[in-house]
């Protein structure tokens, strides 16, 4: 059974945890904070359960469960096939993360990193093996989403690239090949685009973010409106992927602006802490902000 360690089990952490066990890999979640591998571990047997009460699982979910482990420290690195990086959006974190991960784990071992903004090249600087440092972009909710960018670092070799989408494909999700390693990738830069736009018209008081969210829904077909997706994805994480765009000169191509900075001040961080564009009831529903 291959094995893959997943490093940080924050919300995307978590769920590349899941869907790779849900895929046959044994599966080590680390994370500085023994209480979110706790979480982590909650929300997947959650999750899972879910699925199999639908019918949607291959097997037992005990058996998909039981693949997981969680661990305090990277040093079952030595053993695994596959790194996934998924920690906070932080340059110097993340660099020191991959330094560790290259002195313990096999050369061989590809580090893959799960970043939405902080260049591949620089993460792979940081390790002797350049050619083995990808981005594997996930897209959350992760057991939810089909879509992983496969990115390309300036020194990724093509075998680890091709690997790369071999790996995507065998959980099950389709991945879009990302050339060059860019700010923002692909998807987030397009997202983003529509979301400052967004945020600018809320901002402005001209539409509420329901009426966009229900507006890009019926009107163009997106499955969620870009404030469901950003309250989704954390507030802060869209504060820190700013402020690592700002530093590589693409602030303007990034999904913060001044409001949001000021939400995060507030608390107001998305579905994580009951209150985003949106508030949250103690079961997960969402509901209007202006009705709180
Ligand atoms: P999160 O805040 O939910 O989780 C991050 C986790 O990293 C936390 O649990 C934290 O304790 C942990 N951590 C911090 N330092 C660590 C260390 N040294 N070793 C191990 N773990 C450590 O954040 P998230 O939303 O899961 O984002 C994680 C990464 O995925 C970021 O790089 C983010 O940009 C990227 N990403 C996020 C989304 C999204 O929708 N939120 C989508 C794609 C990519």
């Amino acid at each position: 059974m291959e094995k893959v360690l997943v490093v940080g089990a924050g919300f995307m952490g978590s769920g590349i945890a899941q869907v790779s066990a849900q895929s046959g890999y044994q599966v080590y979640l680390m994370d500085i904070q023994p209480a979110i591998t706790d979480r982590a571990l909650r929300d997947i047997r959650w999750s899972v359960e879910k699925l199999e009460a639908k019918g949607l699982l291959r097997e037992p979910s005990q058996k998909v469960l039981a693949r997981i482990s969680a661990e305090k420290d990277l040093s079952n690195a030595s053993e695994v096939d596959w790194v996934i990086e998924a920690a906070l959006e932080e340059e110097g974190l993340k660099r020191g993360i991959f330094q560790e991960l290259d002195r313990i784990s096999r050369p061989k071992t590809p580090l893959a990193t799960n970043t939405s903004s902080i260049p591949i090249t620089r993460l792979a600087e940081n390790t002797k093996r350049p050619e083995r440092v990808l981005g594997l972009h996930f897209f959350g909710p992760v057991p939810l989403m089909g879509l992983v960018e496969v990115v390309k670092g300036e020194k990724t070799s093509p075998e680890i690239f091709e690997r790369g989408i071999a790996f995507v494909q065998s959980l099950g999700k389709t991945p879009v090949r990302v050339q060059r390693d860019i700010p923002g990738f692909v998807m987030n830069r397009i997202f983003s685009a529509a979301f400052r736009e967004a945020v600018e018209l809320v901002d402005q008081g001209i539409a509420s973010a329901e009426d966009v969210d229900g507006g890009m829904r019926l009107g163009y077909g997106w499955n969620a409106g870009p404030f469901e997706i950003a309250d989704n994805a954390g507030l802060d994480t869209f504060v820190r992927i700013g402020q690592s765009m700002r530093a590589l000169g693409a602030g303007h191509l990034a999904p913060s602006s001044n409001l949001i900075e000021r939400m995060v001040v507030e608390g107001r961080l998305g579905r994580k802490s009951g209150k985003g564009f949106y508030r949250y009831s103690a079961a997960g529903k969402r509901l209007p902000w202006e009705n709180k």
